[in-house]
C-alpha cells in the first residue's frame, strides 16, 4: 500500500486546512463572528500589516497573521483554501456575491483605452457592469457569439487597434448552452501578449463548476464562480468566488481590500456546509437532469431541448464538449410548442419545482429567460441567439427523477 496518497477533493471538505487544536477541539470550524483580532505583541501587529500592504516580501513560511475580518477571517481563509482543491488553483478569493467577484476582478485587470472582449450572452448583471459601467471608466468593449473562429476574432481586435486587456468566457452560455472553447481564448490572448502586455483570459464557470469543467486546466488565468448557485447549493446563500495563481490572487484580493466586498464569516461558514456535500448534490442533479431531459424530448408538446447531453458528434459544439466538459450537466432548456401563453401556463401550473430564477440548488426551479432573466437582452439578440416566448430555463435538482418528470409531465398538459 502506498505510504502517501493524494486525497481527492471530496475526501477533504470536511477537514482541510482547519486546525482543531486551534479552536478547543471543536471538530467542526467555529464561526468567527469578529471584526478584529488581537495580536499577542506590536511587533507582531507591525508585521502583519507589512504583509498585507505589501511593503515587503514574505520570510520563509511566514503566514499573514489575522488582523481585521475585512482583510482575512479564519472561516473565510478556511472556505478559500477548500475551494482551491476542485480547480487545483493556488489561490481562491471569495466574494459576498457573484457580482462582486467578477466586478472587482474586471476592475483590476482592465484599463482605459484597453479593450474588454467577452463571450455573448453574459450573465445579464455581468452585461450590465460591462455595457454600462466598465464604458464609463473608458474600456471599450466588444461581444463574440459561440462558432466564431480563431482567425475571426484575431481580426476583429485588430480592427478595433486598442490593446486587448482581457477574453472573459461564460461557457456554456445561459440558457442556450452554447460552447466557447477555452484553449481558443487562450491562443487569441497570447497572440495580443507579449514581454509588456499580457492579456488575460476569465472564465465565469458557474453553469459547470467546480466539478464538471476546469477552466484553468485549458489555459484560463481566472476562473469566476457565483458561489450562490452549486457551491452554496441551497438557495439560501449568496456569494462569489475568483481563482487562480496566487500572484494574479494576490491583486484581486488587494482590490477587493479597498472594496471592502469580502465574504462574512457567516457567509464563509455557510459555503464550508455546503462544500461537505458538493459532489454527491451536483452528480445526483446531473443524473436528474439526463432523465428528465430524455422525457422532455419525447415529449409531444415539446418542439426542442437544448441540453449538452444531446449534442451530436457531426454538431461544431461536440468537440468542445469532448474536451472542455466531464458532464452534460444540470441545466437545460426547451421550447414549448406555441408562445408566451403555452409557456407561462406551464409555469404557473407546477406542483413541485419552483418557478423562481437562480439556479444549482437542491430544489429544481424553472422560469422563463425572454421575460424574467434575459428580459434586458436586445429584441435582436433574443433572435439572434435563439431566446423566445415559448422558452423555458430548468435547473434540475436533488428530488426523486419519477416525482420530477410526474410534475413536469402534468404541467405540460397545460400547453
Ligand atoms: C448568478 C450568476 C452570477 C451572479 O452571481 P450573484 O451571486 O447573483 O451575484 C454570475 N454569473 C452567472 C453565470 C450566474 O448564474
Amino acid at each position: 500500500m502506498e505510504e502517501k496518497r493524494e486525497l481527492k477533493p471530496e475526501s477533504l471538505m470536511m477537514s482541510y486546512g482547519y486546525k482543531p487544536e486551534l479552536s478547543e477541539g471543536a471538530l467542526k470550524c467555529p464561526i468567527f463572528q469578529t471584526s478584529t483580532f488581537v495580536f499577542k505583541k506590536a511587533e507582531d501587529g507591525k508585521a502583519f500589516f507589512e504583509l498585507a500592504y505589501g511593503q515587503r516580501e514574505k520570510y520563509p513560511n511566514e503566514e499573514l497573521g489575522l488582523i481585521y475580518s475585512r482583510l482575512n477571517n479564519p472561516d473565510l481563509e478556511i472556505l478559500e483554501n477548500r475551494l482551491t482543491l476542485w480547480d487545483r488553483a493556488e489561490a481562491c478569493a471569495v466574494f459576498e456575491s457573484g457580482m462582486s467577484a467578477i466586478s472587482t476582478t474586471l476592475l483590476e485587470f482592465v484599463k482605459p483605452g484597453h479593450l474588454l472582449l467577452f463571450s455573448s450572452p453574459v450573465y445579464g448583471g455581468s452585461d450590465h457592469f460591462i455595457k454600462h459601467v466598465l464604458t464609463r471608466f473608458g474600456v471599450h468593449i466588444m461581444g463574440f457569439m459561440a462558432g466564431e473562429s480563431k482567425e475571426e476574432l484575431i481580426r476583429k481586435v485588430e480592427a478595433t487597434g486598442k490593446p486587448l486587456a482581457m477574453v472573459y468566457v461564460e461557457t456554456p452560455a445561459n440558457p442556450t448552452n452554447g460552447l466557447f472553447d477555452i484553449e481558443m481564448c487562450r491562443e487569441v490572448a497570447d497572440h495580443f501578449s507579449n514581454e509588456e502586455h499580457k492579456a488575460y483570459v476569465a472564465v465565469d464557470n458557474t453553469y459547470m463548476g467546480p466539478l464538471w469543467q476546469h477552466p484553468l486546466q485549458h489555459g484560463a488565468d481566472l476562473v469566476l464562480y457565483s458561489a450562490t448557485k452549486y457551491i452554496g447549493g441551497h438557495s439560501d446563500v449568496v456569494a462569489g468566488a475568483c481563482l487562480g495563481s496566487a500572484a494574479l490572487i494576490q491583486r484581486v484580493k488587494t482590490l477587493r481590500t479597498f472594496l471592502g466586498c469580502m465574504a462574512g464569516p457567516w457567509t464563509a461558514w455557510l459555503l464550508m456546509r455546503s462544500l461537505e456535500t458538493l459532489k454527491p448534490r451536483m452528480e445526483l442533479q446531473a443524473r436528474n437532469a439526463e432523465k428528465v431531459a430524455q422525457f422532455l424530448a419525447g415529449h409531444p408538446k415539446v418542439e426542442k431541448v437544448y441540453y449538452l447531453g444531446f449534442l451530436q458528434e457531426n454538431d461544431p459544439q461536440y468537440p468542445i464538449y469532448q474536451k472542455q466538459l466531464k458532464s452534460a450537466g444540470a441545466m437545460l432548456s426547451f421550447d414549448v410548442k406555441g408562445g408566451e401563453k403555452d409557456a407561462f401556463n406551464f409555469l404557473n401550473h407546477l406542483k413541485l419545482v419552483k418557478l423562481a430564477v437562480s439556479l444549482g440548488s437542491t430544489e429544481s426551479l424553472a422560469q422563463h429567460p425572454a421575460t424574467m432573466t434575459h428580459a434586458d437582452v436586445s429584441k435582436e439578440d433574443k433572435a439572434q441567439l435563439g431566446i423566445s416566448a415559448k422558452m423555458i430555463r430548468l435547473s434540475v435538482g436533488v428530488e426523486d427523477a419519477e416525482d420530477l418528470i410526474w410534475d413536469l409531465g402534468q404541467a405540460l398538459q397545460h400547453v
